[in-house]
């Protein structure tokens, strides 16, 4: 069955298009995540015979988020589905699973697998991001060493757990700060948590929000090296993890290591073509790439390496696939929301100001804390850590740059009144559209 319908896609002179605003329509997406899904649903959604193949190295369809709810078992690898069992059957998508792309042939329009290649009128890249590995001694080389990133890693993780006592993680951004909590919920291991930075989260949060954190980890049995480098992984005779010699040559002692210190985008398979490769694949606003016919989305394009940007770029190429004109308008660039120990966090905008020309004004009562940053009467960026609920107008302020009089003084009383102002006929009208 695959075979046949690998044959008559890999024959460009039988493939039988069917003509829809004049565009050819055999689409072809690498990448089975948050891109690449989002981008077949709205083919699919667009027009029922467009013929639709979704090639994937991964052999099923996951959540990368909740991947460490399953190493603590608060979730089954079933249940991170993100979409239903049968979503390819149920929208006649051909899926190619478990193999790997291993290069493009753009002047052919061929996408090629270890046998087989694919044709494609229109071509979308979605093949998200690796773990970066740093370059520490003995990291690569050690055993029971491992990043967060597919559901393999789980898959290592999980069975390594069953015989471990003490676990150390590397990094102190989201992924790590997700590996940490869940590995705390087991309630069973020593987990250390080494970071250079000041602070954990600080690409996300200020110093007073991640501290918030940081003592309900401590909390909860967590240790904590912050502001120091890591010089080496210390390995047993077989090579097996025992700890992590710290900047100051102390030892953080562990018998599994997780890495969490970011991400590359996967573009090895651009390498031979003129899909230019900046740190990821270069695209426009219609998330084309500088390959006619070629578009990216998601972690490839080396970006905010986030899931609700990953959709959208998804959802914005398949629109431009299909002839209809969309352009992402948001990057969520400045955009955080994370909920740890039971705490929500958002943070918004420059919520750490680059220099003394900002105003910083803070409210901590019971309800939480709230962190407003301003210049010429904007608000710049926003922290909101406990009650959340003031976030979706202020990211409209800052968003549109709303300029608001006097806003120092009153920016925890702002209300709807401050949005209307008077026209030199009288008339009054409402600033914001
Ligand atoms: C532990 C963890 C926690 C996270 N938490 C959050 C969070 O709380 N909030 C948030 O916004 N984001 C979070 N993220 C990030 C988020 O998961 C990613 O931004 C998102 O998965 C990116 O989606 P994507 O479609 O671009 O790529 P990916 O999810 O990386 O998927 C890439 C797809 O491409 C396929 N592929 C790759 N190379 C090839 C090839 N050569 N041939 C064929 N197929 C290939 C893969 O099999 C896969 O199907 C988290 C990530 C991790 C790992």
């Amino acid at each position: 069955m695959l075979d046949k319908l690998f044959n008559k896609l890999s024959s460009k002179k039988d493939s039988k298009y069917i003509e829809i605003n004049n565009t050819p329509n055999n689409y072809v997406i690498i990448g089975a995540s948050a891109a690449g899904i989002n981008a077949a649903k709205v083919l699919r959604k667009l027009n029922p015979k467009f013929s639709i193949t979704v090639i994937s190295k991964d052999d099923r369809i996951y959540s990368r988020c909740m991947l460490h709810h399953v190493i603590s078992d608060h979730r089954s690898v079933e249940s991170i589905n993100f979409v239903d069992s049968d979503f390819m059957e149920k929208n006649n998508i051909l899926w190619i699973k478990n193999k790997t792309v291993k290069s493009i042939d753009t002047d052919n329009k061929v996408v090629k697998l270890d046998k087989e290649d694919i044709v494609y009128d229109k071509l979308l890249i979605a093949t998200g991001a690796k773990s970066f590995v740093p370059p520490i001694k003995n990291i690569k080389e050690g055993n029971n060493i491992y990043s967060l990133r597919d559901i393999e890693d789980v898959y290592n993780i999980k069975e390594k757990i069953k015989n471990s006592k003490k676990v150390a993680i590397i990094g102190a951004g989201l992924i790590g700060i997700d590996a940490l909590t869940s590995l705390l919920d087991m309630g069973t291991l020593e987990v250390s948590l080494i970071y250079p930075n000041d602070y954990i989260l600080d690409l996300q949060l200020d110093e007073y929000s991640a501290k918030v954190y940081e003592s309900k980890f401590i909390e909860n049995g967590a240790k904590l090296y912050p502001s120091l480098p890591v010089n080496q992984i210390v390995l047993d005779d077989n090579k097996n993890v025992k700890g992590v010699e710290l900047g100051d040559n102390s030892i953080v002692e562990c018998d599994l290591l997780i890495v969490a210190t970011g991400v590359r985008p996967n573009t090895e398979i651009v390498a031979n073509t003129n899909i230019e490769d900046n740190r990821g694949i270069v695209i426009n606003e219609k998330c084309e790439t500088t390959v006619e016919d070629v578009y990216a989305a998601g972690d490839v394009v080396g970006k905010n390496a986030i899931w609700p940007l990953a959709v959208k770029q998804g959802i914005v190429a398949a629109y431009n696939m299909a002839g209809f004109e969309r352009i992402l308008d948001d990057e969520f660039t400045f955009k955080n929301s994370m909920n740890f120990v039971g705490i929500p966090t958002v943070s918004l905008g420059i919520a750490i100001p680059p220099d003394g020309t900002y105003d910083v004004i803070t409210r901590c009562d019971k309800d939480g804390y709230k962190k407003f940053v301003i210049k010429d009467n904007v608000i710049t960026g926003f922290i909101a850590q406990g009650d959340i609920s003031y976030t979706g107008p202020i990211t409209y302020l800052i968003k549109h740059k709303v300029v608001i009089p006097n806003l120092k003084e009153r920016v925890f009383d702002i209300g709807y009144a401050d949005f209307f102002s008077m026209k030199e006929n009288g008339e009054f009208e409402y600033n914001i559209n």
